[in-house]
């Protein structure tokens, strides 16, 4: 189970393979090699990996949260004895756990990192998997889709993160549309962790100087593939009640507690690797949140008597940078007490007086006005930086420019990375079914080459569009279930409830729209023009469903409010039988939405969509998008392959509003629709089946998360002799 990146570190690896055989000790002989793949999320990316388990109990499989450690612990004895005599089964499993072996041989030089010197990728949030419920939304199931493509190209590579023990919140919906939230606690001994130990064997701990006290902190190792994620984990003994809080929830409302956790993520990610002996040829800061680990980087050299500016040099020299967001939250600013109350001595100790630290969060460093931002001092102690689509590299360097007043906007040192998806990950199992079938053998490891998909086009149609049935179908069914249980759980009128038992048709015009519950999102936009919607809604000739899902920040009371402008589609006749609110959107949801919508929709406010990643889950599965060319899109839509809403920027919010709505509609109705309805003698849309083909060729090669971490690697994780071109990236 170790990798050859850390092998004979006292850094976890042998403690996972320690949880691994003392589950396989409790089950049948056979079953064994399970409980050594229960603890390498390699699984769910595999082929028939899910299946394995599912196969053990699938009521419970479904009831554990598809989560391999809880089912081995709760499976019955009789489900148990059941496997271990399915010989056929213990075989697949067998060979699975031959690859996951296989993997670990692979893992070599790239860029500047090495096995002895890996990538250190710093995020607060990870979405690696539905059982471990670490993340929030986007920027979480980009830094889990890293994770799993520096796996598979053997990219030499360690996570750090946050354990937070109650996760984000869950989310119900009431009978208004309303949000309320509740956290259930994650037990760390029912997912695939172990407690990192150091050569006493007792746990690993470091402490980090945080709210004048010294916070100690343990570390988590889950496995990624080859790929180590560690999670730091405030609930120890020697920490008061409160400070035990600071890992508690991801991103917590109490701002000096949120303050606290990036603060623990920057500093104690740095001094655990440090303690494991693990030492990063690169740190990648996913995001602002981790922007101290630099300065960490520096205290310890200046501790060793290194001068300052030789120490920060240095320190940047190390560090790169990825910005994920124009939108003000994702860029949040703290006040002098805040800073202070939190930091405490830390500026001192990097050989800082307070008012010059502050000035590295700063834009206009003198502007005393000014609050202290990650983001500035993200860009500023990192060597490279980058946004994460074409255009956002454009609105970064000019949001930032400030921080370079000598240099046009056109010259600011952001580059970007446009951002992928894990193919392996999100594509369905039946499409990944007929893509083996069709296209050349081996076709997964060339899956950036536009070559590769060329023969998309050679798929008789009939197959194409039988397989975006099949999808429907099951997607479909699913609605039908999870809307009877939200409406009944509502205390939704029986009306509602029966709308929901018999409503959603396998065959009608499948439209899905799930996303965090963000202002900048425009969901407002679906129900602007009601009698439009109604009319669309309730139509025979060219019937439409709609199936949405998303939650809003606890604190966000814009963002709950525009969930519960959606249920004024409650009104509209039909609306029960073709309108949905799932509750409690998350990766195993995402992943049945992106499989069966025909149609993905997104409706940012431009320029505000940094990149948005679900419509690429989309293209894989054969779906189409029609989005504000804003974020990915603005680089992916050639005319052809899906549909476009102009993506400049009006001056008065209300006019583009109104505007977009009413070109969201005409589409829909003049083009979409028609196209999906317009069969052939044979029943196909052949049409419609076209754009599909073409989507897929166009943007299956571009929007994978292998194209994003040959990027990271070639562009930014690379050592070059210009600095300038190298932060520079892509633009
Ligand atoms: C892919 C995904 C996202 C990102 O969605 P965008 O709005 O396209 O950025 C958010 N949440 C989940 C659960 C996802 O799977």
């Amino acid at each position: 189970m170790s990798d050859t990146v850390t092998a004979g570190l006292h850094d976890g690896s042998s403690e996972v393979v320690r949880a691994a055989e003392e589950m396989a000790a409790r089950l049948p002989g056979p079953l064994s090699v399970f409980a050594r793949i229960a603890y390498n999320y390699r699984w769910s990316w595999t082929s028939g990996g899910a299946e394995l388990f599912s196969s053990i109990d699938p009521l419970r499989w479904e009831r554990s949260g598809c989560n391999p450690v809880r089912l081995l612990l709760e499976a019955s004895a009789d489900a148990l004895a059941r496997t271990a005599a399915n010989t056929d089964l213990v075989g697949k499993a067998n060979t699975l756990w031959q690859e996951i072996q296989d993997d670990r041989g692979r893992v070599h030089t790239a860029g500047r990192a090495s096995p002895q010197r890996p990538v250190a990728f710093l995020c607060a949030e990870f979405a690696v998997h539905q059982s471990l419920p670490i993340y929030a939304g986007g920027l979480g199931v980009l830094a889990g889709d890293i994770l799993k493509e520096a796996s598979d190209l053997g990219v030499p590579m360690v996570a750090v993160g946050l354990l937070y023990r109650q996760g984000y919140f869950l989310q119900r919906l009431d009978r208004s549309g309303y949000q309320h939230e509740y956290w259930i606690p994650l037990d760390p001994e029912r997912v695939p962790a172990a407690l990192v130990r150091n050569h006493e064997g007792r746990p690993l701990t470091v402490t980090v100087p945080l709210r004048g006290r010294q916070l100690t902190v343990q570390l988590w190792r889950v496995q990624v593939g080859s790929v180590p994620l560690f999670l730091l984990d405030a609930d120890r003994p020697e920490n008061s009640r409160t400070d035990r809080w600071i890992t508690a929830r991801l991103y917590e409302s109490n701002r000096a507690i949120r303050l606290a956790q990036y603060a623990l993520l920057g500093i104690g990610s740095m001094r655990v690797l440090a303690a494991m002996g693990l030492n990063p040829s690169v740190v990648h800061l996913n995001e602002g949140h981790a922007a101290l680990a630099p300065l960490e980087l520096a205290r310890r050299d200046i501790a060793a008597g290194v001068d300052r500016h030789t120490a920060f040099t240095a320190a940047r020299e190390r560090t790169v940078f990825t910005t994920h967001t124009p939108v003000g939250a994702g860029n949040e600013g703290y006040d002098i007490a805040e800073i202070a109350e939190v930091l405490g001595d830390f500026p001192a100790d990097i050989g800082m007086d307070f008012e010059a630290f502050l000035q590295l969060g700063r834009t206009r460093p003198d502007n005393p006005a000014e609050p202290f931002v990650m983001t500035p001092l993200g860009i500023k102690m990192s060597r490279a930086a980058n946004g994460v689509s074409q255009r956002h590299g454009q609105v970064s360097r000019q949001m930032w420019q400030p921080l370079f007043p000598e240099r046009p906007v056109d010259t600011v040192p952001i580059g970007h990375v446009t951002n992928g998806v894990h193919v392996p990950t999100w594509l369905a199992p039946e499409m990944r079914e007929l893509l083996d079938r069709h296209l050349a053998p081996g076709w997964m490891s060339r899956q950036t080459d536009p070559a590769t998909w060329a023969a998309v086009d050679d798929i008789p149609d009939e197959e194409v569009w039988r397989l975006r049935s099949l999808l429907r179908a099951e997607l479909v069914e699913w609605v039908r279930d999870r809307s009877v249980a939200n409406r009944l759980a509502r205390s939704d009128s029986r009306e509602l409830v029966a709308a929901a038992e018999r409503g959603f048709s396998a065959d009608a015009l499948t439209i899905g729209f799930a996303r965090r519950l963000a202002t900048y999102k425009r969901l407002y936009l679906l129900t602007m023009e009601p009698q439009r919607v109604a009319d669309l809604i309730s139509s025979q000739e060219h019937p439409m469903q709609l199936i949405l899902a998303g939650k809003a920040h606890p604190d966000d009371e814009d963002g709950k409010r525009s969930a519960q402008g959606l249920f004024g589609f409650k009104a509209i006749p039909h609306a029960g039988e073709r309108v949905a609110f799932i509750d409690n959107y998350d990766l195993g949801i995402a992943s049945r939405l992106v499989a069966g919508c025909d149609l993905w929709v997104n409706l940012p406010r431009p320029p505000l969509e940094a990149s948005g990643t679900s419509g690429m889950k989309v293209v894989l599965n054969g779906g189409l998008n029609l989005s504000v060319l804003d974020g990915w899109w603005a680089e992916a839509f050639d005319g052809e392959n899906g549909w476009a809403i102009p993506g400049d920027t009006v001056f008065d919010p209300g006019v583009q509003d109104t505007r977009d709505a009413a070109a969201f509609y005409d589409l829909l109705e003049h083009d979409v629709a028609p196209l999906f309805y317009d069969r052939a003698a044979d029943g196909v849309p052949h049409g419609w089946v076209r754009r599909v083909k073409r989507s897929l060729r166009t943007n299956g090669p571009r929007f994978s998360a292998a194209r994003m971490v040959h990027d990271y690697v070639d562009t930014v994780y690379t050592v070059r002799a210009d600095s300038d071109s190298q932060a520079q990236g892509h633009a």
